[in-house]
């Protein structure tokens, strides 16, 4: 059965594969299709390209943009933009420039609480500069302070917990307007993640559709039957594209794999025909 994933993150972000790698990890998973999505830098792009092309496997260039609305992340997607678009480039490393500068803060945080971890630690883990919280995670799995990566988010990572450190991001209508200013599409993210006190997903999508919002997130590895249902009826609803993905981030994430998720993860080939048709590469 064929299938896509096109949500997936590499080294270049804080994957713990090389783009090469993914590749490879796709063609075994019986991926036709795949879209490299790392966190606010597309240079991973090329090196999967010449791979998918020695394996037949066609890498479509992605983002994961990270934005703020009210005290929540919201996480925008883009797909089939011009990677080497020069202002792209420039609002990306500028929101690297903000998250270099909270990492060190956050294990600052973790070091008042009496956790000896330093950041020269947490940056060996990662293996480059391209440092997130899931390798500070990872840190703390090593040195037994937590047993899982979500115990670390839940007790000292995650938005409220006592070492979270705010992030100067954009709100999700400029990560939107950027996405297509580069001659992407714009999905909203594991729409299960949205956690807002003001207004209902519907209401939100809403919103982020008259932004210029083309596609939701549907499928995704954590999502259960009921949840894709209904994302799926809203994003039929509202007109928008379907799309879905593992978020593989390979070690950092041990329980995702590439094409499959958790197991049960399937992103129909269809889909991606209308992401294309929808940006004219048909
Ligand atoms: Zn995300
Ligand atoms: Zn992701």
């Amino acid at each position: 059965m064929s299938r896509v994933d096109l949500h997936l993150h590499t080294t270049h972000s804080d994957g713990s594969c090389t783009p090469a790698e993914l590749v490879r990890l796709a063609h075994q998973a019986g991926v036709t299709a795949l879209a490299v999505t790392d966190h606010d830098i597309m240079t991973g792009v090329a090196q999967a390209t010449s791979e998918g092309e020695h394996y037949g496997i066609e890498v479509i260039p992605g983002v994961e943009i990270s934005s703020m609305i009210g005290q929540s992340e919201l996480h925008i997607l883009g797909y089939f933009l011009d990677w080497q678009d020069p202002i792209l480039n420039e609002r990306f490393t500028t929101l690297r420039e903000s998250r270099h500068r909270r990492n060190p803060q956050i294990v600052e945080r973790l070091q008042a609480l009496g956790i000896d971890i330093t950041y020269d630690e947490v940056r060996a883990l990662a293996g480059s500069d391209s440092v997130g919280r899931p390798h500070i995670a990872r840190a703390l799995m090593d040195k037994h302070v937590v047993s899982s990566a979500k115990e670390a988010f839940d007790r000292f990572l995650a938005n409220g917990k006592p070492a979270y450190v705010p992030r100067d991001l954009p709100n999700p209508a400029e990560a939107i307007q950027w996405i297509k200013a580069a001659g992407g599409l714009a999905v909203l993210a594991h729409p299960s993640w949205v956690r807002l006190a003001d207004r209902s997903l519907i209401e939100l999508v809403r919103e982020l559709k008259v932004a210029g919002l083309d596609g939701l997130e549907v499928y995704y590895s954590t999502h259960a039957s009921r949840q894709t249902r209904e994302y799926l009826s809203l994003a039929q609803h509202l007109g928008l594209l379907v799309t879905g993905g593992s978020d593989f981030h390979g070690l950092t994430k041990p329980d995702i794999d590439v094409g499959i998720g958790k197991g049960t993860l399937h992103v129909p080939t269809a889909l991606l025909t209308k992401m294309k048709v929808a940006v004219g590469r048909v």
